[in-house]
């Protein structure tokens, strides 16, 4: 067993000594079976959300009636969370209460997967009550029970099983597909926040191109912002190397960029991103077009900073369809040999200017910083007070003209 599963088996026996079942469940238990990075280790056991609280010192209470505690465990947090059955769904969406019961296998039953409903007990042993391994194994993602039953009950499911073709590269069972295909239209009564959550998932996954597709064929798309009168484009997103990408910013400028779309602003505010992702993407955009015109320039790189201009160039080359990680380190090492990275590194301020310069204050006194930086990072003078200063005497003079 990996270590991430036996530091927290002291959690299951502790369940254990109590007199309850306890198993890992969920999204771990899968990624382990397919050896990919474990992300939450999830715990369902027999115990009630007031007795898991009993038993373990240091517990966070995120919604008890859900059935959900968070038990923290040398230092580290697992959701513990009792077995469960979810009561009538409204509005297709996640039911408003859930029912608590005496077995696991009732509780896998209620999960949307086949991969995403296998259990596994303190010893290893794998606890499969709907054919999951085989699905494991033949990379497939199946409803666990009825497709059109369960994507009723909670029409996220059908994004999330695109998501789940994206980040694992399996093949959506074709039952499932076609249920999706009849009930994508149930997407509407979804909020926007879990749709985005699952979206950005999607783009960021090793297989996005396959889900873009999908999302294409199954008319899912037309349930997401903006997208409604974008088929053509996101078609033609597929044939861009996304998996190249790294930051959410970056996935957002790519699919805004090939998209076409006027007004990007509006845009992400109606998927809910964040205002500071929002400003960084439109940012992007805004310095794609120097970019495809005249290339890196030092000043160019000044300006955007190291981080910003790393994911640009990420971008850049995704949206040029090349992969060129020799251009990533030079740029990167372009940036470290730049005379100044910020203006508090200038030898000179705006009062050594007003000292020099005999006008009055105004906005002239940040036109004349400007011209200094860009003579600075661009080497051609000093970073040395002395020089700077003599160069703006010099400059004064002929300023109006072509300094
Ligand atoms: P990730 O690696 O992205 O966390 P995950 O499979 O753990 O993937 P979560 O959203 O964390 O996904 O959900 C944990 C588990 O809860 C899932 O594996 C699945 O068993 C169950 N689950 C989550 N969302 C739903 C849903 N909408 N309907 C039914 N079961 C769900
Ligand atoms: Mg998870």
């Amino acid at each position: 067993m990996k270590a991430e599963f036996v530091e927290a088996i002291p959690i299951i026996e502790q369940l254990n000594e109590h007199g309850h079942e306890a198993y890992f469940v969920g999204g771990s238990v899968r990624d382990l079976l397919l050896n990919r990075k474990i992300g939450d280790i999830d715990i369902a056991t027999s115990a009630k959300p007031d007795e898991i609280q009993k038993i373990f010192p240091k517990t966070i209470d995120v919604g008890v009636q859900h059935g959900t505690v968070i038990v923290l465990h040398n230092g580290k947090p697992y959701e513990v969370t009792t077995f469960r059955t979810e009561g009538e769904y409204e509005e297709y969406r996640r039911p408003k209460y859930v029912r608590f019961v005496s077995s696991l296998q009732e509780d896998l039953k209620r999960r949307d997967f086949t991969i995403n409903a296998l259990a596994m007990d303190k010893n290893g042993r794998i606890l499969d009550y709907v054919n999951g391994m085989e699905d494991l194994e033949n990379r497939m993602i199946r409803t666990v029970g009825d497709p059109y039953e369960r994507f009723s009950e909670d029409a996220l499911r059908m994004l999330r099983a695109l998501r789940f073709v994206s980040q694992l590269s399996f093949r959506l069972e074709e039952k499932t597909m076609q249920a999706i295909t009849v009930w994508h239209k149930l997407l509407q009564n979804i909020s926007i926040e879990r749709i985005t959550a699952e979206f950005e998932k999607l783009l960021a996954g090793a297989s996005a191109n396959d889900a873009i597709q999908l999302l294409t064929l199954t008319n899912v798309y037309q349930h997401m912002p903006g997208l409604k009168q974008k088929k053509e484009q996101l078609n033609k997103l597929l044939s861009y190397p996304m998996h190249n990408l790294c930051e959410r910013e970056e996935y957002w400028t790519v699919l805004l960029f090939v998209l076409e779309t006027d007004d990007g602003e509006s845009f992400m505010r109606n998927w809910k991103l964040p205002r500071r992702v929002i400003k960084k993407v439109c940012r992007h955009l805004e310095l794609l077009n120097c970019l495809f015109e005249k290339d890196w320039t030092a000043f160019l790189l000044y300006k955007t900073g190291l981080e910003d201009a790393l994911q640009l160039e990420r971008i850049r080359q995704v949206l040029q369809k090349e992969k060129n990680e020799e251009a990533i380190q030079k740029l990167q090492k372009s940036y470290e040999q730049l005379p100044i990275h910020s203006r508090k590194e200038l030898a000179v301020t705006g009062n050594d200017i007003l000292n020099i310069v005999p006008k009055k204050p105004g906005k002239w006194v940040e036109e004349y910083l400007t011209l200094v930086e860009q003579q600075v990072v661009n080497g051609l003078i000093e970073n040395n007070s002395g020089k700077i200063k003599e160069w703006l005497k010099n400059c004064n003079q002929k300023l109006g003209e072509s300094c």
